[in-house]
């Protein structure tokens, strides 16, 4: 895992697409020791890089590698392009840089909250995806301390989606399907679009 010479930054690694045998399978638990190696934290930092700009949450198996560890940012400046009513209803807020190792999710509420959402790999497509609205996560973080955050909102659906990564599912599993769509045709179509409407479109025919 060490790859043994200074990288330059920032290096984006490749992300895996749905069908790589790495997505549809269990990631295995991360060590303590494994955590602690050098190779382990430079690749959490490799993480980061490849995330920023282009999504919100990224998990080892996405990169290719079936372990248990997600990282996720959710920064302020990637909300400006979004419209500040959807913000509020997706219950979004910054969520800073952090990792999470070993994660273990329980509902905290299992009411459903249905947003579009989208997948690096699954690249150009969305799908509307009911997610509960609030769950508790315990893990440990990239020193290896523990750590227990309850979720609500957005992050609470990042926690989801990033943590069925590591069970071997993608959303497309969890999706409403016929909302599924491009994700240029989910700007074009359906952006102003409030969710109920966007059922009841999609879903009548
Ligand atoms: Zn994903």
């Amino acid at each position: 895992m060490d790859v043994g010479h200074q990288l330059d930054w920032p290096v984006r690694l490749r992300i895996e697409q749905a069908g790589a045998p790495v997505l549809h399978t269990p990631a295995r638990d991360v060590s303590l020791e494994q955590l602690a190696t050098p190779g382990v934290q430079q690749l959490i930092e490799m993480m980061f890089a490849t995330l920023r700009g282009v999504g919100v949450g990224l998990a080892a198996p996405q990169i290719g590698l079936p372990l248990r560890l997600v990282v996720i940012e959710d920064p302020a400046p990637a909300h400006a392009a979004v419209d500040p009513d959807l913000l509020l209803a997706q219950g979004r807020v910054p969520v800073e840089p952090h990792v999470l190792v070993n994660p273990v999710l329980t509902v905290e509420d299992a009411e459903q909250a249905e947003f579009f959402e989208g997948c690096l790999s699954v690249e150009g497509y969305r799908a509307i995806v009911p997610r509960a609205r609030s769950v508790r996560v315990r893990a440990v973080d990239r020193t290896g301390a523990p750590l227990e955050r309850i979720a609500i909102g957005w992050y609470a659906r990042i926690l989801q989606h990033e943590i069925d990564h590591l069970d071997g599912r993608l959303y497309t599993e969890r999706m409403r399907a016929r909302t599924f769509v491009t994700a240029e045709n989910s700007r074009i179509f359906w952006s102003d679009v409030p969710v109920a409407e966007v059922l009841e479109r999609l879903e009548s025919g």
